[in-house]
């Protein structure tokens, strides 16, 4: 079978991947003249370094993810701790405490007063178990605010992370299927990685040379805008996209930006080269060899914001914090206005499965699409890798 790819961002890739090990051919088109889409990586003269568009944390759990890097070779491109170790700084008090879980099945790190979240007992654990519970209509703050500092120290902060929306807004449910998949099936699932290089030699790179060695047609800077008559056809493109190329298509139309500041300056990783920030504007906090990298989830709410005035705000912030010197390093900082679809439960309620474009020979991928993960690497491979099973194994 020969099958036409619209879009080289992961979802598309994972697709290419699949199909190619099966045996088919395949025509990937993407319109950039780089592949990667949300996920790439650049040289940035003004920092005269390579930065990625934006800190992609993954967590040892998101199996589609691993097999995915194994498959093009690229397993060991990733970089974390051995230990499943969360670092946290609370920028207002200075407070500072490491979540320790442990690595088995069994959370006996939640018996342990120096290994969970300072301030908290046991029964605010149980709120876990409404999460479990959550349907489509719950969000996650009324649901999970009632845990007290386990909410605010960390439920909270991994919610905005993980679902790249405010969680009075946030749908509950696919905050529960990320923290199913990982924490909750044990630390061995709840290792924090990242990529080591940057974002195209982890998943992009490995991935194109893979699939040109085994004869995929890869065609980069080749905007589709009408769909190949009569062929078979993968669009993994954004949600806005897909929708213009198939009229009547009923997608997500809400979005959230992602902030990321990529600051020229060097600190000491301590024990695991990243930490979790709470109480000010930066959130996560990433220490790579010659940069030092910050992450604003659902950063919506900072549109009005002059970049200046965030990097001196978020600078203040770690030097503070880390005891860096006051004078701000060269920064880029780097906005992505529509980072992910908006996770609320309206917009959930609109995202299309695989078969949504009705037709038997156009499918569907994205992170958009109704994985019930929440808009991540791991929700983008995995619809691609159905789109594909489903060309294979038509119902
Ligand atoms: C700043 C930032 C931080 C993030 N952090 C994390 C994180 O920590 N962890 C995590 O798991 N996820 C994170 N994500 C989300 C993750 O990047 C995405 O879920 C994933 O990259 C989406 O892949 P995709 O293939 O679904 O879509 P895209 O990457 O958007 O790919 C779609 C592709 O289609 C192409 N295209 C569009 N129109 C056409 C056309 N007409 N013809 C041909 N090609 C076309 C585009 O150029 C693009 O390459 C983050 C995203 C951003 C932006």
């Amino acid at each position: 079978m020969s099958v036409h790819i619209v879009g080289a961002g992961l979802a598309g890739l994972a697709a290419a991947c699949q199909l190619t090990e099966l045996g088919h051919h395949v025509v990937l088109y993407e319109a950039a003249p780089q592949a990667g889409g949300r996920a790439r990586s650049y040289y940035d003269k003004q920092l005269g370094c390579r930065i990625d568009n934006g800190n992609h944390l993954l967590l040892s759990g998101n199996i589609s993810t691993l097999a995915y890097l194994h498959r093009i070779g690229a397993r060991r491109a990733l970089s974390g701790p051995s230990e499943p170790v969360f670092p946290f700084r609370d920028l207002g008090t200075g407070e500072a405490w490491t979540l320790r879980l442990n690595k088995g099945g069994f959370p006996w790190w939640m018996f342990h007063p120096g290994r969970r979240v300072p301030g908290t007992g046991l029964r605010h654990y149980l709120a876990l178990l409404k999460l479990r519970r959550a349907g489509p209509q719950d969000r996650v703050a009324p649901l999970l605010r009632g845990a007290g500092p386990l909410y605010t120290k960390l439920l909270e902060p991994l919610a905005i992370s993980a679902l790249n929306t405010m969680p009075d807004v946030a749908a509950a449910a696919p905050l529960a299927a990320v923290l199913a998949e990982t924490i909750e099936r044990g630390g061995y699932a709840a290792l924090p990685r990242w990529a080591r290089l940057g974002l195209s030699e982890t998943f992009i790179d490995p991935a194109i040379a893979w699939l040109r060695a085994r004869g995929a047609d890869i065609r980069l800077g080749e905007r589709v805008s009408k769909l190949p008559h009569g062929q078979v056809v993968i669009l993994a493109v954004p949600p806005w996209v897909a929708a213009e190329l198939l009229p009547g298509l009923r997608v997500p139309d809400a979005f959230e930006s992602i902030c990321n500041l990529h600051f020229r300056a060097q600190m000491d990783p301590g024990e695991t080269g990243f930490w979790g920030l709470i109480g000010g504007l930066a959130e996560w906090v990433f220490v790579r060899p010659d940069v030092i990298s910050v992450t604003i989830s659902a950063a919506n709410r900072y549109l009005d914001m002059e970049p200046e005035e965030m990097a001196a705000r978020v600078w203040a912030e770690l030097s503070r914090s880390f005891g860096l010197p006051p004078e701000i390093p060269p920064v880029r900082v780097l906005w992505e206005k529509r980072a992910t679809i908006l996770a609320s439960p309206e917009q959930n309620a609109k995202r299309p499965g695989t078969l949504g474009a009705g037709h038997g020979n156009v499918m569907l991928a994205g992170d958009w699409t109704a994985t019930g993960l929440p808009g991540t690497i791991e929700g983008a491979i995995r619809s691609g890798n159905a789109a594909a099973m489903a060309l294979v194994n038509p119902a």
